[in-house]
């Protein structure tokens, strides 16, 4: 039985310092329930929302990792860098590091790979662009970056990835895929990864939808039989906002 899973990514916003207001007034507001909820934040603001979120089962995750274990790659972090500080998640392969930092499903793939060797559950993200929907590719391109990120991993891992379906003409420019066509996508990477696997683990798989979720479009994206979660941005940024959307 696949639990709901909320997820923030807050991009490069907010400083340490807003960072720790948020907690405070999250908490206020969060009652612990079946859905899980994770926040996923710069760099610098990840110590003090593992403190902050201690004990309440808010878990914590980053944005990106390096694949290698350390090295001479300046300006990159590493798996146990970010173990150390005690997030659960990382968001793997997002749009804007495929788009504007030149990550590729190899670069994608290697990161899981060593996300799960140091026990980082990761959340990788999917999705193609509009040119690719427009052309009818977008099921195909989807299922292919699927199939390369999901290259090596044993079914105990693969069983373990979130999946979050995010079209890149959905992303912050606030026009949502529509709940038939984000269930569509999301049924379509739960086929691949049962070609993969099987079907039995691939119900298991937890599968995001992304791209402008508010809390007025939450509730019927959430109740399509295929999607179990989503990646919010913008709207994980409020309090109140993201609240709303944990509480559809
Ligand atoms: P958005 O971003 O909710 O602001 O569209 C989603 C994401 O990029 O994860």
């Amino acid at each position: 039985m696949r639990k709901p899973f909320i997820a923030g990514n807050w991009k490069m916003f907010k400083t340490s310092k807003e960072a720790a207001a948020f907690a405070d007034e999250f908490k206020k507001l969060y009652e612990a329930s079946d859905v899980q909820v994770a926040i996923c934040a710069p760099y610098t603001q990840l110590e003090t929302l593992v403190k902050a979120f201690r004990g309440t089962g808010i878990r914590v995750g980053a944005q990106n990792m390096h694949f290698e274990e350390s090295g001479a790659f300046t300006g990159e972090i590493s798996a146990d860098m970010l173990t150390e500080i005690g997030i659960d998640y990382c968001i793997i392969g997002h749009s804007e590091r495929r788009q504007y930092f030149g990550e590729t499903d190899e670069t994608v793939n290697k990161k899981l790979h060593k996300a799960f060797e140091h026990d980082i559950l990761p959340i990788l993200c999917v999705g193609e662009v509009l040119a690719q929907r427009d052309a009818g590719e977008a099921l195909d391109v989807v299922a292919l970056q699927v199939k390369k990120a999901f290259s090596g991993l044993t079914a105990g891992q693969a069983e373990k990835v979130t999946v979050a379906y995010e079209p890149v003409w959905a992303i912050g420019t606030g026009r949502t895929a529509t709940p038939e066509q984000a269930d569509e996508m999301c049924g379509h990477i739960r086929r691949t990864i049962a070609e993969l696997y099987s079907e039995e683990l691939a119900e298991n798989v937890v599968i995001q939808y992304g791209g402008s979720v508010k809390p007025a479009n939450a509730s019927e994206l959430m109740n399509m039989y295929e999607i179990d979660g989503a990646l919010v941005g913008g709207a994980s940024l409020k309090p109140e906002d993201f609240i709303q959307i944990i509480n559809f």
